[in-house]
C-alpha cells in the first residue's frame, strides 16, 4: 500500500535497499508457507536458516563484533516487514534482539566478545525470562532466586512463557538476589544462563513441552523449571558490579522491546490492511464490489489511518532513541497504539472477508489468531497506559 512520507517514514537509501529486500525475503520465503507452518505449530527452521545467510541476527550488533552495526529505527523497519510476513518469525529475532541489547549496553568486555559474535551469526539465538506462573506484569513480585555457592551462583524457581525457551542457547534470567531487599527491584540480578538449544533436561534445569497457544505458533514458548541450575560468577550480566541492578537493566531493554514490539503492530496491520483491501475489491455483494458499499469504504479508512498513526508513532520513538533523546513515553505510546491498531485491523479485516475470513484456507484467520498476543507481551496494554500515564504527569508537573 502507498503511504505518505514525512520526516519520519522517509528511508535513507541504505534502509530502502534493506527494507525492500526484506520485504522480497517475506513476500517469497515466508507469506507462501505461513499458513502451513502455523497448522503443523512446526519451528521454521528453513526460513531461520536464511534469515543468518542474511544476517537478520546481527542487525544492531556493532560491525567489530560481526554485525552490520544499524540502528533501532532501522532494526524496526526491518522488524515491520518481517511481521507483515509472519509475526512468529518475528518473534524469534525478537528475544535475540533483547539479550543482543543487554549485552551491548550493560555487559562485560568478556561478554561481549565471547557472546555477540556468535549472535552476531545466529549461531546461538537468546531468550529472555522475566515471567513466572503467578508474575507477570508485576515484575518485581518474581520468586525465583539465585544464592551463591562455592563460588557460583545456582538459580531455583519457575520460569514461565520463555520464547524461544527450548531452541535458545542462552537465556537472560532475572532473578532475585536479595529476596529482603527493600524495594525488591533493589535485590534482583540478571544472569546470562548457557545452555544446549534443543535439550530440555540438563543438570539443574527442566524445560516441559512447549505451551499450546491459540496464536504465535511456531516459535516455542515454554516454561523453564530451574533447581540448582550452577552459572558461573562471570555470567552475572555486567560482572560484579551488576548485582542487585537486574531488575533497571531488564526495565531498560524492554523500553527497546516496545519499540520492537510496536513495529511488529505495524506490520499486521499492514498485512490485514493489504488483505482488506485486495478481498474487498475482488468480492462483489448486491452488484457492485464490497469497497464500494459505504460501510466497508468507512471500515478501509480507518484501518489506513490507523496504520499510518502507528507507523509514525513507532518510528518517532525509534528515532529519538537513536538520537539520545529520551523516550519511554513515545515506546509506551507506539507500542499500546500500534498493538490495538494491529488487533483492530485483523478484527476488520477478518469481517470485510465474511464467512471466508472464518477458514483456515485464509490468511486472516492466521492474523486474528496472532495478533492479541501483540497486546499482552513486553507489558500489557493496561500497564502502557500506567506507564504513558506517569511519564506525562511527570513531565508536566505543576
Ligand atoms: C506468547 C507469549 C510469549 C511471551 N514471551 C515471554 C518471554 O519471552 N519472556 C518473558 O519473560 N515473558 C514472556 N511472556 C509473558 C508476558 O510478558 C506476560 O504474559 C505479560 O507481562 C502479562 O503478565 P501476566 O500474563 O502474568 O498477566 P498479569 O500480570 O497477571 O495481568 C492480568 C491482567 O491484569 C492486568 N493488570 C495487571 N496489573 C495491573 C494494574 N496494576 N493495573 C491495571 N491492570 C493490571 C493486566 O493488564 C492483564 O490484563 C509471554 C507471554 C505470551 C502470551
Amino acid at each position: 500500500m502507498a503511504v505518505a512520507t514525512d520526516t519520519y517514514t522517509e528511508k535513507t537509501d541504505e534502509q530502502k535497499a534493506i527494507t525492500e529486500m526484506v520485504r522480497q525475503f517475506a513476500d517469497n520465503e515466508i507469506i507462501p508457507v505461513a499458513e502451513e507452518y502455523d497448522h503443523e505449530d512446526k519451528f521454521p527452521e528453513p526460513i531461520v536458516e536464511q534469515m543468518k545467510e542474511l544476517g537478520l541476527f546481527g542487525v544492531t550488533i556493532p560491525e567489530e563484533h560481526g554485525g552490520m552495526g544499524l540502528d533501532l529505527t532501522t532494526y524496526a523497519m526491518i522488524v515491520e516487514e518481517l511481521s507483515r510476513g509472519w509475526i512468529s518469525i518475528s518473534g524469534v529475532v525478537n528475544t535475540h534482539f533483547i539479550g543482543s541489547y543487554l549485552l551491548m549496553k550493560f555487559g562485560t568486555d568478556e561478554q561481549k566478545e565471547y557472546f555477540l559474535p556468535k549472535m552476531a551469526t545466529g549461531e546461538i539465538r537468546a531468550a529472555f525470562s522475566l515471567s513466572e506462573p503467578e508474575v507477570g506484569s508485576d515484575v518485581q513480585g518474581i520468586k525465583s532466586t539465585a544464592k551463591q555457592v562455592d563460588g557460583e551462583w545456582e538459580i531455583s524457581g519457575q520460569k514461565m512463557w520463555v520464547t524461544n525457551g527450548l531452541l535458545s542457547g542462552v537465556v537472560f534470567v532475572l532473578v532475585k538476589t536479595d529476596p529482603k531487599a527493600d524495594p525488591p527491584y533493589k535485590g534482583m540480578t540478571c544472569f546470562i544462563c548457557e545452555k544446549e538449544p534443543g535439550v530440555d533436561e540438563m543438570p539443574g534445569l527442566r524445560i516441559p513441552p512447549k505451551i499450546k497457544k491459540m496464536g504465535y505458533k511456531g516459535v516455542e514458548s515454554t516454561e523453564l523449571v530451574f533447581d540448582g541450575f550452577k552459572v558461573p560468577e562471570e555470567r552475572v550480566l555486567g560482572g560484579p558490579d551488576g548485582i542487585g541492578q537486574g531488575f533497571v537493566q531488564m526495565m531498560d531493554a524492554l523500553e527497546v522491546g516496545r519499540v520492537n514490539v510496536a513495529a511488529r503492530g505495524v506490520g499486521v496491520a499492514q498485512r490485514a490492511m493489504e488483505l482488506a483491501l485486495r478481498y474487498s475489491q475482488e468480492r462483489k455483494a448486491f452488484g457492485k464490489p464490497i469497497a464500494q458499499h459505504q460501510a466497508i469504504t468507512f471500515k478501509l479508512a480507518e484501518m489506513g489511518t490507523r496504520l499510518e498513526a502507528a507507523r509514525l508513532l513507532t518510528l518517532k520513538a525509534a528515532r529519538m532513541k537513536d538520537a539520545g533523546e529520551r523516550s519511554d513515553l513515545e515506546a509506551g505510546m507506539a507500542k499500546l497504539f500500534a498493538s490495538e491498531a494491529a488487533k483492530a485491523n485483523a478484527e476488520e479485516a477478518l469481517r470485510i472477508h465474511g464467512g471466508y475470513g472464518y477458514s483456515k484456507e485464509y490468511e486472516i484467520e492466521r492474523i486474528y489468531r496472532d495478533a492479541p498476543l501483540l497486546l499482552i507481551g513486553e507489558g500489557t496494554s493496561e500497564i502502557q497506559k500506567m506507564v504513558i500515564g506517569k511519564k506525562l504527569l511527570e513531565r508536566n508537573r505543576v
